[in-house]
């Protein structure tokens, strides 16, 4: 496994198990992943409402997620993943504490977006981007650092090659 940003192998690998036991906790197999009821799995209640006209998922504590105004179908999937991530990860963390290292815990949740929407165990590397990109419902960007993470960040180029 390369160098993982800044986040360190073990808070990786911890995230990772969190997701997989979640995934095999609420038996979830289908593909792309249900973000918004994945959301109610881990006891979310979830309501839509215009924030000022932005795209925006906020977390309400204790457990309420406030969508807001998405077009953009991949974007709302990964900022709803993203707040998950901080609710299952930092949910016993204080506010205070949140706010001195925001940025470690954005590349945790970060990482728990990549866990729960490209699952380990569905990844296959016979499948183009293009493919993949359609099956997980993601963007470039968050196939291209998932795959890179897993170690297979070259697999394309080889695919190429062998054409
Ligand atoms: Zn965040």
């Amino acid at each position: 496994m390369r160098s993982l940003h800044p986040l360190n192998k073990m808070k990786y690998l911890q995230i990772e198990d969190t997701v997989n036991k979640l995934f095999e906790k609420y038996n979830l197999k289908e593909l792309p992943v249900d973000v918004e009821n994945f959301a109610r799995f881990v006891n979310l209640d979830i309501f839509y409402r215009d924030i000022h006209g932005c795209n925006k998922v906020v977390l309400v504590k204790p457990n309420y997620l406030i969508i807001s105004n998405f077009e953009d179908e991949i974007k709302k999937r990964i900022e709803i993943a993203h707040v998950i991530g901080h609710y299952v990860i930092h949910s016993k963390l204080s506010h205070r504490i949140m706010e001195i290292h925001h940025k470690i815990f954005d590349e945790e949740a970060d990482h728990f977006v990549r866990a729960l929407l490209i699952p380990l165990i569905s990844v296959n590397l016979e499948l183009s981007r293009e493919d993949m990109i359609n099956i997980y419902k993601v963007d470039r960007c968050t196939l291209d650092t998932r795959l890179s993470d897993l170690g297979c960040g070259d697999f394309n180029e080889k695919k190429i090659n062998m054409l």
